[in-house]
């Protein structure tokens, strides 16, 4: 029987792109339908339960249970005419997946008799058996259940044959043990601080909502190779593999066409997101070969991390039908680039402004800059803990490599931006004249517009970037949910435009300062004091490390360390302060983070181990009988001149054994090392241990292996190869 891997070839070369149904050629005819949005509610619902939603949506105002019936009565009608025989409570527990239990809406009334049932109570809160998710110990100090209560927020959806209700997930006693709970609480308290700032500028605004766009970048390979790779099926990556001989030096794949079968599963994947109402929109190649994106247009900050969670759960139903797996790991390959999840993002009123576009008043530029500088501020006193939002055993191996940003916050504003804030540095201490005011709303404040047009600096690898009228954070793996980086970021901008009011009004009541004035004085003082954070280089360049280093900006390599941040006095105090999490909930947050990232070395690790030790070892040794018998067979031959003819081949013997003397060793030692450190029993230590000095042991075995896969015969070797996972399609 030939081995897995040509099984495996033939059949990737006999795939035909599947068919997708195309319902209608109108992709808006799509947008929505399965979604139980403000059209369906209006259509099935009393103008009482209606409103009631409404304002529960646009201000948190709580539902009564008579209402609540009303409209899980109208939403059960709603989701039978689309076909759903079931509903469920879908949330975000901490594993980062998303999270259901599917019950059905039958219920049996007595004689024989049954029917469909969905009541208010069954609508706004659930008790999922949900004892084995993450909850860093929460649950077992204080109470053994958790319940999910409904987020209005984000409106259900029918997917296949399920009703689904976004949720919240929270212990009894409390404490979250999701990740959309401290998100909703981190976009309440930005809605508040930047509703106060705004009113500096504009009394008619009563609510601002923070704006999310993500890209979300991924691989796809062919399933079988997926399921032909242990390393790819256990751990999401390959942890052996030389790099194929071309890789994406040509820049080839890059926009380039796209291939029939990916066409027909982005189409399918674009059909099914806008029916679950997901602005689906661009779709093209990325950088590296079998790498694409798809980014759907902004939403409102916790909607677009739903729709997110939700596609990423699309991604992999559809590609099963399509004969893929799609790879959402930040470094599946090595060698070429690794994916992530672009969060652009923006704070927008109620009244449709956007507050990091530069607008048509000098008025409306001092709101543009009293939003760009608080935020550049808020990152500039907090870059450790948001370099810990987005830190994960996967993006370790992305950050700093082809084309990623490094594991070093900084902002990149353009050159141009850049000059503005240079010349508002220059801003006279206190009162301003006359004079001087003039002429910075018209030479300075007055020509943001202008300059923003010719604005075309790109920095790729800047890891939170002004891109003209957001900000990218562009630091964000391609696993990861969104919501614990945005929940960091809104948080620290809440805090810092809550700060900068407090400033400001002080200004204005102590010195008696006009309120431009003010607003003038404090953001000079931010753009002074902030100056670090500020960096318009090449990111992953070793002078930027240098320099860094000198300016006091952290760079924490890999993620136990950089973790440690959430748990740092600063970030207690600022979760505490602005009422996102308590210390123990930060805490737990904290420890099930580590957990994870031990879990995730320790099972590479192990099937590193397995796959190096069963698979490669043993081909490395018939290849290298062959060899042996080659050499004995010139020696019958030609007796004692042998040793010259022979002379490669005996030394391609004495390499391969080399190389897995080498492997077998660095196994045992590596095995020794997981040993000792699965006994430290404070997970800190023990995920550093793991960082420090099993995981070193990685690119060492697969160094070895590498130069094996060169050596021996393409026919032996059992593992599918880079250049046949990456260039076929
Ligand atoms: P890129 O060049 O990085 O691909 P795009 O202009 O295509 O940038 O936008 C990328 C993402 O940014 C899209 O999801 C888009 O909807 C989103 N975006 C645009 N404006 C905003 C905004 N004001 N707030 C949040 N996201 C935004
Ligand atoms: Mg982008």
């Amino acid at each position: 029987m030939p081995i897995l891997r040509f099984r495996t070839l033939d059949k990737t070369m006999d795939r035909k792109p599947i068919k997708v149904k195309e319902v209608s050629a109108k992709r808006s005819d799509l947008f929505g339908i399965n979604v139980f949005n403000n059209d369906a509610m209006r259509q099935t619902m009393t103008k009482e339960a209606f409103k009631s939603v409404q304002a529960a949506i646009a201000f948190g105002k709580k539902i009564d249970r008579k209402v609540a019936d009303q409209i899980a009565s109208a939403m059960k009608d709603w989701a039978l005419s689309k076909g759903a025989t079931h509903y469920t409570h879908w949330f975000q527990p901490l594993t980062g997946a998303t999270a259901e239990k599917h019950d059905s809406f039958f219920e049996q009334i007595g004689d024989g008799k049954a029917m469909e049932r969905f009541d208010g109570g069954q609508l706004v809160q659930q008790e999922p058996d949900a004892s084995s998710f993450p909850n860093g110990g929460i649950r077992n100090t204080f109470e053994a259940r958790g319940y999910t209560a409904w987020d209005p927020s984000s409106p259900a959806f029918v997917y296949e044959t399920t009703l689904c209700i976004p949720t919240i997930f929270v212990a009894y006693t409390g404490e979250a043990l999701d990740n959309k709970t401290p998100l909703l609480k981190a976009l309440q308290a930005v809605d508040e601080a930047a509703t106060d700032v705004v009113h500096y500028f504009s009394k008619k605004v009563k609510k601002v909502h923070a704006t999310l766009g993500l890209e979300q970048e991924y691989f796809l390979i062919d399933r079988a190779f997926a399921d032909a790779r242990p390393d790819i099926k256990l751990t999401g990556r390959t942890l052996l593999g030389h790099s194929a001989a071309k890789g994406q030096q040509l820049d080839d794949h890059y926009f380039g066409s796209i291939s029939d079968r990916v066409m027909a599963y982005m189409r399918e994947l674009e059909i099914e997101s806008l029916k679950l109402g997901i602005p689906a929109k661009t779709r093209h190649n990325e950088v590296a070969p079998n790498q694409f994106e798809l980014a759907p247009l902004f939403e409102e900050a916790n909607l677009a991390v739903d729709h997110n969670s939700l596609m990423m759960d699309i991604m992999k139903k559809i590609a099963i039908r399509h004969n893929f797996e799609v790879l959402m790991h930040e470094k599946p390959f090595a060698g070429i680039n690794g994916s992530g999840k672009h969060n652009n993002w923006s704070l927008a009123t109620d009244t449709g402004v956007n507050l990091l576009s530069p607008g048509q008043t000098p008025m409306n530029n001092l709101q543009f800059l009293t939003f760009f500088v608080n935020t550049i501020k808020a990152v500039h006193d907090y870059e450790e803990l948001i370099r810990a939002s987005i830190a994960s055993a996967g993006n370790d191996h992305r950050l700093g490599a082809n084309e990623a940003p490094p594991a070093i916050i900084s902002v990149f504003i353009g050159e141009h931006l850049t000059n503005v804030l240079d010349e508002l540095e220059k801003v006279t201490k206190g009162k301003l004249s006359p004079q001087e005011k003039t002429d910075l709303k018209l030479n300075i404040v007055g020509k943001i517009p202008e300059i923003m047009r010719d604005n075309t600096d790109r920095n790729r690898t800047s890891p939170f970037a002004f891109t003209g009228n957001k900000f990218e954070f562009r630091a964000v793996g391609s696993s990861a949910n969104s919501a614990m980086p945005m929940m960091i970021l809104n948080t620290i901008v809440a805090k810092q435009l809550k700060d900068f009011k407090k400033e400001v009004d002080t200004l204005i009541a102590d010195k008696g300062m006009k309120k431009d004035d003010a607003i003038f004085n404090v953001l000079r003082e931010y753009i002074k004091v902030s100056k670090k954070i500020r960096f318009e280089g090449d990111g992953y360049s070793k002078s930027w490390e240098e320099e860094a280093l000198k300016r006091g900006l952290s760079n924490n390599k890999t993620a136990p360390k950089a973790l440690r941040n959430k748990i740092a006095p600063k970030s207690i105090e600022l979760f505490e302060e602005m009422q996102i999490m308590t210390s123990l909930e930060v805490h737990a947050r904290h420890e099930i983070e580590v957990e994870e990232y031990v879990k995730r070395l320790q099972i590479e690790s192990r099937v590193l181990g397995d796959i190096a030790r069963n698979h490669v070892v043993p081909t490395a040794v018939r290849y290298q009988n062959t060899l042996i018998e080659n050499v004995k067979g010139i020696k019958d031959i030609f007796g004692a001149s042998y040793k010259d003819i022979a002379k490669e081949q005996m030394q391609l013997i004495k390499s391969i054994s080399n190389h897995i003397n080498e492997i077998i060793s660095l196994i045992d030692a590596m095995v020794e090392e997981r040993r000792v450190a699965n006994k430290i029993d404070n997970v800190d230590k023990m995920a550093d241990a793991y960082c420090d000095r099993v995981k070193p042991y990685f690119e060492e075995i697969r160094y070895h292996s590498d130069k094996l896969e060169l050596m021996i015969d393409d026919e032996l070797w059992p593992l599918s190869k880079y250049r046949e996972m990456l260039f076929t399609r």
